[in-house]
């Protein structure tokens, strides 16, 4: 396991408490509260702006616009 981020590439923490959760991301805390625009969701939320949540894996969307990918 890398313990660098895979964006910004600073090292990944061992002692903070998303260690402890086993996420996969490969991302550090800050890229993971703001992703940047390619792992970005690409829904639109109903203000009509762009989501700004994190695209699920391996999907366009996050987990609450994913329904937008099932009529394409
Ligand atoms: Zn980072
Ligand atoms: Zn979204």
């Amino acid at each position: 396991m890398s313990g660098r981020c895979r964006i910004c590439k600073s090292k990944l923490g061992t002692r903070n408490h998303t260690s402890r959760m086993k996420t996969n991301t490969g991302l550090c805390v800050s890229c993971l509260r703001n992703p940047i625009e390619e792992e970005q969701c690409v829904g639109i939320t109903s203000k009509g702006v762009r989501c700004k949540l994190r695209k699920y894996k391996d999907a366009q969307y996050c987990k609450v616009h994913m329904w937008m990918c099932n009529d394409a």
